[in-house]
């Protein structure tokens, strides 16, 4: 049987995510743990495990191996994959190797994405607020030609709203605490790097692309 087809037949832990990072490690993209999995078969990635503050990595071989090993022990906080013969760990982050690509994650224009692109922070008083109580403001307003484009739309709470009203941040003698952009990733992968169990991802997000050896 081959390994995919013993994967389909698995359940819920094929529905978490799995940061992907290129060969630099730098997080580009998260993808679901069946695609993980499929990355890791064909051996286009190897599993990065933080161990220590350590990275370690895995090809698939490997992983399966020290899955079998980790089997033994009874751990909680590990999440598994079963097939007919084998109990593999699901990964939480995946290293593609030199030659693979994957389409660069277009990053939705909505609501979501908007206010955790800034944090749930008003972009002119820089407090933060609940999702409820902020608003989405043109920086120019579509009264004066203003479009809805990420460079034009920022998270503002219902009072710096209301004083802004139809005008510019200029007219409104208002200031932004920083332009808004697009942003280069999925703004929700910052957000999930918080629950526990994305926790290994946070090294990717800030300090590992600057600190990791290059080899
Ligand atoms: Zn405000």
């Amino acid at each position: 049987m081959s390994y995919n087809a013993s994967v389909t037949a698995l359940a819920p832990s094929l529905q978490g995510s799995v940061l992907v990072l290129n060969r630099f490690y730098m997080a580009i993209h998260v993808v679901s743990v069946r695609r993980a999995f499929t990355l890791l078969a064909k051996r286009v990635a190897e599993v990065v495990s933080v161990e220590e503050n350590k990275y370690l990595t895995y090809n698939f071989d490997g992983w399966i191996e020290l899955s079998r090993l980790q089997a033994k022990y009874e751990n909680a906080t590990l999440s598994w994959v079963r097939t007919v013969s084998l109990k593999v760990l699901v990964p939480r982050v995946i290293r593609l190797g030199a030659c693979e690509r994957l389409a660069a994650p277009r990053v939705r224009f909505n609501r979501r994405n908007l206010y955790a692109r800034d944090a749930n922070r008003c972009q002119y008083c820089g407090r933060d607020f609940p999702a409820a109580e902020l608003s989405v403001d043109h920086v120019v307003p579509r009264s004066q030609g203003g479009h809805s484009t990420w460079d034009n739309v920022v998270c503002a709470c219902t009072g710096c709203n209301a004083r802004k009203g139809g005008r510019t941040p200029q007219q409104a003698r208002m200031r932004l605490i920083r332009p808004p952009k697009r942003p280069t990733r999925p703004p929700v992968l910052s957000q999930k790097a918080g629950l526990e169990i994305y926790r290994s991802w946070k090294h990717f997000l800030d300090e590992a692309y600057w600190s990791v050896e290059l080899k």
